[in-house]
């Protein structure tokens, strides 16, 4: 068997060693396999069921679309999906597809759904041009139907040593993972920040991504090796390079073992500087590695993974409940919540009526600006989240915020759910502190309003780098121009934190920098004082600040400010980690 070495870039440290699992994803990969003439008829029936589901669901989203007055600007939108999947030529060509290539379901519809939209592209109306992403949107979500519950994602062969290789993942499909114990992943596509590689991270396992074609370059149960740390996949490694990896493997894990003694050290530096170290975590079921880790608050709940990989959105009680667990699991300590983040790479299928396909998705209708412009759903979660504020120290956070009018508008529709609470008799919390994530460069370039009016900050670097080098964080073509140590980047942070401080408003970092060991001095030095990351990054940040001196490295931070390059920078950077 050939040996071959494959890089990308490594999103989640660690190695693991263990055999392929090949994805097919849904939209990207559909499996295409002939069936036997027997079982052709129920291949059929297994078609119209998905169609008469999704029907069914489509009803049923807009009757919940629908407002007390009986309106709603999407229910047309959902008429017309309800008509797409009527006409013959989604929900009947396919059934003669099967019947005369005795294939698939799935390969049938996306034949069809091909030829469909060939049509469309052709067609002189503009109007009707546009109707083809209707096309596909309800196509997909029939191929979803049918590819069954609870997704696509295959089980693991064997626990712990199943290296999943997909062409691409959505945060939703990774955030399956979290059940279902793969021992490592690999994607074609995606950026180091993505969404999907933050939800790997938080796994705890190696994964890396950008490998351009290992989906194709690899066969199923194939032996690999993946070094998530270095970014570098070995495919049929040697008896060597076998033994020198299970030997890294064995000092990594010696290492984290010895890690666990620091958890419930205090986090200050040599110099007496305390330091909060809050973990950022996607669900409930998270909160054990964040306890387990030593975290002493949470500090980004991302709320928006509550909305994926489920039909429908989750109700008032629901939301309640899943935050309710998540304050009463921290005993009082500071849980932050963010309200729901939808938008751009995290697609909600129960929202799936009223997105709208935007061209630059990353500068459209994304997180408090589609709570905004949907101020039922808003509600909703807003009320949820009050009403378990009357259980612990919550914190509500509201992403992407840019302006003074937006912040208005948010604690406007805060007060709205308090007094609608009031009204009920219903206990919260009134002194529910709101903070507001600096994301957008224009939150830093004025931060008045986001000082006189919040209580609280914290810095998204994820999206704060993407918007200011204007580097989608999710495409690995541009991958190489993402640059957290870009001059720009480090004096806008430098900025927010200074600017912060002096007015007395706590400031902490929650985006995937906070989490990063090369960094964690830079942070200090530029005076961040509250981190938040992955529960499996904190023990190994904790470490670091315990060794190092905030004083000693004032001159060289003091440069880092000034520095006019990257390259500066990271130099800078590495003399302070040599410190
Ligand atoms: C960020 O942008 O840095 C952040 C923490 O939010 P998210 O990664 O969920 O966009
Ligand atoms: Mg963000």
């Amino acid at each position: 068997m050939v040996s071959f070495a494959l890089n990308g870039v490594g999103v989640s440290g660690g190695i693991a060693i263990g055999r392929v699992q090949l994805v097919s994803h849904a939209t990207l990969e559909v499996a295409h396999y002939t069936i036997p003439v027997a079982r052709v008829d129920a291949e059929i029936a297994r078609f119209a069921h998905a169609v008469d589901e999704v029907q069914r669901e489509l009803e049923s989203l807009r009757t919940g679309a629908m407002g007390a007055d009986g309106a709603s600007e999407f229910a047309p939108l959902l008429r017309v999906h309800s008509m797409i999947l009527a006409d013959p030529g989604l929900s009947e060509a396919p059934k003669k597809t099967i019947a005369e290539q005795r294939c698939n379901a799935e390969w049938a519809l996306t034949l069809q759904l091909g030829v469909l939209v060939e049509q469309f592209e052709q067609m002189d109306d503009a109007y009707l041009r546009e109707r083809k992403q209707d096309v596909v949107q309800v196509g997909e979500r029939v191929l979803k139907r049918l590819l069954g519950k609870p997704g696509p994602l295959p089980a693991p062969v064997a626990e712990e040593q199943t290296v999943l290789v997909a062409h691409d993942l959505s945060p939703a499909d990774v955030i399956q993972f979290k059940s279902r114990h793969y021992g490592a992943f690999l994607t074609d596509i995606g950026g180091a920040t993505s969404h999907t590689a933050i939800v790997a991270r938080s796994l705890n396992v190696p994964a890396v991504v950008a490998t351009h074609n290992a989906r194709q370059l690899i066969r199923d149960s194939e032996l690999v090796i993946v070094d998530g740390d270095a970014g570098v996949v070995i495919v049929n490694p040697d008896r060597a390079v076998l033994a020198e990896y299970r030997l890294k493997q064995t000092e990594l894990a010696l290492e984290r073992q010895k890690l666990k003694r620091l958890r419930s050290k205090k986090a200050e530096t040599i110099d007496g500087v305390a330091v909060e170290l809050y973990a950022n975590i996607e669900l409930p079921d998270d909160l054990a590695a964040a306890l387990d880790n030593g975290a002493t608050g949470i500090g980004l709940f991302r709320s928006e993974f509550l909305f994926l990989n489920r039909d429908g959105l989750p109700s008032e009680d629901e939301q309640f409940e899943a935050y309710r667990t998540v304050l009463a699991g921290m005993n009082g300590q500071p849980v932050t919540i963010r309200t729901f983040d939808l938008g751009a790479d995290k697609q909600a299928e129960g929202l799936a009526g009223l997105a709208r396909v935007a061209a630059n998705p990353a500068l459209g209708l994304r997180a408090v600006r589609f709570c905004l412009a949907e101020p039922r759903l808003f509600q909703t979660q807003l009320r949820a989240l009050l009403r378990a504020s009357h259980y612990g120290k919550l914190r509500i956070l509201v992403p992407m915020l840019a302006s003074s009018a937006e912040i208005d508008q948010t604690l406007a529709a805060i007060a709205e759910a308090k007094a609608s609470l009031d009204d009920q008799g219903v206990p919260f919390d009134a002194a529910v502190e709101v903070g507001g994530m600096i994301e957008i460069p224009a939150a830093v370039i004025a931060m008045d309003p986001f000082l006189a009016k919040l209580d609280f900050l914290s810095v998204g670097t994820n999206d704060l780098i993407q918007y200011t080098l204007a580097v989608d964080r999710s495409d690995e073509a541009v991958a190489h121009l993402y640059d957290p140590l870009h001059p720009a980047v480090v004096r806008l942070l430098a900025q927010a934190i200074t600017t912060a401080t002096k007015a007395g408003k706590p400031i902490a970092v929650c985006g995937e920098m906070a989490g990063e060991i090369t960094l964690t001095r830079l942070l200090l030095g530029l005076g961040l004082r509250h981190f938040s990351m992955h529960p499996a990054e904190l023990l190994a940040i904790k470490q670091r600040v315990l060794t190092s001196e905030v004083a000693a490295m004032k001159s060289i931070v003091d440069r880092i400010r000034r520095a006019p390059s990257a390259d500066r920078v990271a130099s800078l950077v590495d003399k302070l980690n040599a410190l």
